[in-house]
């Protein structure tokens, strides 16, 4: 999608620093990282939030699951990690591109703030 920040670094189009690519699937560093390790893992085609998972894209989204186990092994994220999705507004959402944050490296607290 025109004017997407994420379908532009899927693109390439922003540069981004890779974690981990496949068919369905990107992952990057995030730009502000909130944790020693903490990636953004993203399809590669634009649903706009969690709102919109269907029958016709929820494949996606367990793809990037099965990233989230590679990224993990690959990373050697052995003491566990945190996986977050922001939808909408009141979720802190703030890219219109679904997206999910892997973070790790670091004793993450609960609840969340
Ligand atoms: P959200 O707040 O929507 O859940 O997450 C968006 C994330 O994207 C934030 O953690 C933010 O730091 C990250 N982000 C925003 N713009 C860029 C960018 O240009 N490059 C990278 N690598 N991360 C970005
Ligand atoms: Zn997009």
């Amino acid at each position: 999608m025109q004017n997407c920040l994420f379908c532009k670094i899927i693109k390439g189009e922003i540069p981004s620093t890779k974690v981990y690519e496949d068919e369905f699937v990107y992952a990057f560093l995030d730009i502000e990282p909130q944790a020693p390790f903490h990636a953004v893992i993203v399809p590669k085609i634009h649903i706009k939030s969690a709102d919109e998972i269907n029958t016709e894209n929820s494949m996606y989204i367990a793809k990037i699951f099965e990233a989230v186990a590679k990224i993990a092994k690959q990373e050697n994220l052995e003491n566990g990690y945190r996986v977050v999705n922001n939808c909408g507004a009141d979720g802190g959402q703030t890219v219109g591109h679904i997206h999910f944050h892997l973070l790790a490296r670091r004793n993450l607290q609960w609840p969340p703030g």
